[in-house]
C-alpha cells in the first residue's frame, strides 16, 4: 500500500505541535505512516513520532541538518521520499516548508499545494481547502498526474489528541546524499519578541492599534516576559509597521490555538478571530464596550489598556512568584 510521508520538526527537544497533528492525522488515512526527522533533535526526539502515529522513522541525526539549507534538505527530503516510496507528503506550511518542498516537487516531478486549512484523503484521491487572495474565498485544490502529491497545512488546523506512549516505530538512520553547498548558513538571529513561535505557544499576549504607537508594544513584552508567552499582533499594526508580520495573528497570519490569549487593545474583526478563537480561554482588555472582541472573550476587561496592562503584569509577578 502506499505510504504518507510526514516531515517532522522539533523545537527544543519537542515535537512541534504542527508535526503531531500531521502525524496524527496520517494516520487516520489507513496507510502506512513514515516519519522524516532531521538534525539532532531529532535522535532524542524520535520516540515521540511513533507516539503520534508513525509507524516507521526515517531518522538523520547529522547536526548539519540542525539549521535549515533548503540545498540540503531538498536532497535529503526527495531521496526520503523516494526511499519511502509515499504517494502522499504532508509537512507545514512554515516559511522553510514553503520555501523547502515546491524544490522538492521540482526534483522528483510531484505536485504541490500549500496553505492547506482542510484535508481529505480518501483512497489516491486528495482534496485541500486553502485561503485565496489573501483570505478574500477558499478554494479546494485536487492534484491531477501526480503520482506524488505533497500538501503543506498550516499549523493548529487539525486536531491533536494526546500522545500514546505505548506506540513504537521502527527506526532507520540514514545517510542522505550531501550535495557540495552554494550557500551556507552562518548564523541564526531570533526575533527578540518571539520566545516560541506563535503557532506552538502556550500563552499568547497580542495586541493592535489600540496600543496606539509601536513602542507600546514593550507594555506587551514586559507581560508576556511575566507569563513566558509569545507576543502576537493584529494585522492593523503589522500593516502599520510597528511589528513584523511573523507576530501576525488571523487568517492572513498565523493561527494560534494558545490555552490562554489575551488580545489588547483588538477590536475582533473577523479575519483576527479566525486566527484565535481556538484558543482555550480568551481574555479581552479593550476600552470599548461595545468591541465585538468581547462576543469571542472568556473574560473581558473594559477598559484603558495602559492601566491595566501593567497592574496585569505586576499582579501575575507577584502570584507567579509564589
Ligand atoms: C482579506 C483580509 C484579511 C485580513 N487578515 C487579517 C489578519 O490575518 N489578522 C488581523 O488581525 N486582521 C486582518 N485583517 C484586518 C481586519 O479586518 C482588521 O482591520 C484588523 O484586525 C483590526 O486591527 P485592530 O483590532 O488592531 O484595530 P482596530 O479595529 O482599529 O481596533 C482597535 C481597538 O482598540 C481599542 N482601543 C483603543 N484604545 C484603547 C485603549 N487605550 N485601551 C484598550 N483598548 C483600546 C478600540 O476600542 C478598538 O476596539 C484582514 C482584513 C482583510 C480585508
Amino acid at each position: 500500500m502506499s505510504k504518507v510521508l510526514v516531515f517532522t520538526e522539533f523545537q527544543n527537544g519537542n515535537l512541534k505541535r504542527s508535526s503531531q497533528e500531521l502525524l496524527q492525522f496520517a494516520a487516520t488515512t489507513g496507510k502506512p505512516v513514515v516519519a522524516l526527522a532531521l538534525g539532532s533533535q531529532a535522535k532524542t526526539g524520535a520516540a515521540q513520532l511513533a507516539h503520534h502515529g508513525a509507524q516507521e522513522v526515517l531518522l538523520c541525526a547529522d547536526t548539519a541538518y540542525d539549521a535549515y539549507n533548503p540545498e540540503l534538505f531538498s536532497v535529503a527530503a526527495a531521496e526520503a521520499i523516494q526511499q519511502a516510496g509515499a504517494s502522499l507528503v504532508l509537512a507545514s506550511a512554515s516559511s522553510s516548508g514553503k520555501d523547502l518542498f515546491p524544490r522538492v516537487a521540482a526534483k522528483i516531478g510531484a505536485g504541490v499545494v500549500s496553505d492547506g486549512t482542510e484535508i481529505t484523503v480518501s483512497g489516491d484521491d486528495v482534496k485541500v481547502k486553502k485561503p485565496m487572495y489573501a483570505g478574500k474565498c477558499f478554494a479546494t485544490a485536487q492534484f491531477e498526474n501526480a503520482a506524488t502529491k505533497i500538501v503543506l497545512m498550516r499549523a493548529n488546523q487539525l486536531p491533536v489528541a494526546a500522545a500514546d506512549t505505548s506506540k513504537t516505530a521502527t527506526i532507520t538512520e540514514h545517510a542522505f546524499t550531501k550535495p557540495s553547498l552554494k550557500t551556507l548558513i552562518k548564523e541564526v538571529v531570533k526575533g527578540a519578541s518571539e520566545k516560541l513561535d506563535l503557532t506552538e505557544a502556550n500563552v499568547v499576549v497580542s495586541g493592535g492599534r489600540g496600543l496606539k504607537e509601536a513602542a507600546n508594544f514593550s507594555m506587551l513584552n514586559d507581560l508576556a516576559s511575566v507569563l513566558g508567552a509569545t507576543v502576537g499582533a493584529s494585522r492593523a499594526v503589522v500593516d502599520a509597521g510597528w511589528v513584523g508580520h511573523s507576530m501576525q495573528v488571523g487568517q492572513t497570519g498565523k493561527t494560534v490555538a494558545p490555552t490562554l490569549y489575551i488580545a489588547v487593545g483588538i477590536s475582533g474583526a473577523i479575519q483576527h478571530l479566525a486566527g484565535m478563537s481556538g484558543s482555550k480561554v480568551i481574555v479581552a482588555i479593550n476600552n470599548d464596550p461595545n468591541a465585538p472582541i468581547f462576543q469571542k472573550a472568556t473574560y473581558g476587561i473594559v477598559g484603558d489598556a495602559f492601566e491595566i496592562v501593567p497592574k496585569l503584569t505586576e499582579e501575575f509577578k507577584k502570584i507567579l512568584a509564589h
